[in-house]
């Protein structure tokens, strides 16, 4: 701090910048200024250097608020995702709606099809948290706690602003969305839900019997990804047994039956 300009008043400074919510500068101003004065640095670069760090920080900080909030299930990556157990399944059609946000802009819907333990969630997990990565904001919620908020919201008069809230997402994953009941007040929230995603409905269908109408206008913006594969961890144990000990990588195709959840 020996060269640091002694007319500089540093708490001050200090002061500012958390007033002015910098905390990166904030931290590293002094030892900067320092480096600076000895290296004889422009002005110029000493502000640039600072302003670079400030902005880097600010996007993780974003980065890590998103993944907090996207209460992502752990591990569920990608890259980590076998391709070769679901053949039905395009990697690379995968790979665009990961990286592209065409799909996101205009509102559009994915639907994943297929029996227990094929890779639904480990597959919209990952590709929530590639959307993360890109930016934007997702929340991963099973349909049946997000129905049942909903529920208690309404009870207490506040389903409108439980809704609003979600705004904030650009992107909502429902998953296990056929383990909600037929019952009458948890599918009506959840229609509540998805139309006010698409306000336009509201106009449409003005009357929420209208259920089925609104099922058909969601399957209609959708791509649709089916995974009509036996169980992942299933086959890999079966693997395990034949002592191949590595994950499957071929999809036992399942024709018996057309799996609807
Ligand atoms: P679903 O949601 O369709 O019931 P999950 O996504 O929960 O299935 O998959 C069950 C388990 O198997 C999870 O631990 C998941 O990570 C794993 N899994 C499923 N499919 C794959 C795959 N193709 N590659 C890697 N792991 C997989
Ligand atoms: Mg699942």
């Amino acid at each position: 701090m020996t060269t640091t300009n002694p007319v500089v008043d540093a708490a001050r400074v200090e002061l500012l910048l958390h007033e002015l919510r910098l905390p990166s500068i904030r931290l590293m101003w002094a030892k900067l200024a320092e480096q600076s004065d000895k290296e004889g640095w422009p002005a110029a670069r000493f502000l640039a250097v600072l302003a670079e760090h400030e902005m880097a920080d600010r996007g993780r900080r974003r980065f890590e608020r998103h993944l907090l909030e996207a209460r992502l299930p752990a591990g569920k990556t990608l890259a980590t995702f076998e391709f070769e157990a679901v053949p039905m399944v395009s990697k690379a059609q995968v790979m665009a709606l990961a990286s592209g946000d065409a799909w996101l802009k205009k509102g559009a819907n994915i639907l994943l099809f297929g029996p227990p333990g094929g890779g639904k969630s480990h597959l919209s997990a990952a590709l929530g948290l590639t959307l993360v990565e890109n930016g934007w904001r997702v929340l991963f919620a099973r349909t049946t706690d997000l129905v049942q908020q909903l529920q208690v919201a309404r009870r207490e008069l506040a389903l409108e602003s439980a809704i609003a809230k979600l705004d904030c997402y650009d992107l909502l994953i429902l998953d296990d969305i056929a383990y909600v009941t037929k019952d009458q007040a948890e599918t009506s929230v959840l229609f509540e839900l998805i139309a006010a995603r698409y306000e336009q409905w509201g106009k449409i269908f003005p009357d929420q019997a209208m259920t089925l109408a609104a099922i058909d206008r969601l399957v209609h913006h959708s791509t649709i990804l089916e995974m009509n594969v036996e169980s992942y961890r299933r086959r890999e144990a079966l693997d395990r047994k034949r002592g191949r000990g590595r994950p499957p990588t071929h999809a036992t195709i399942n024709k018996t039956e057309n799996a609807e959840n």
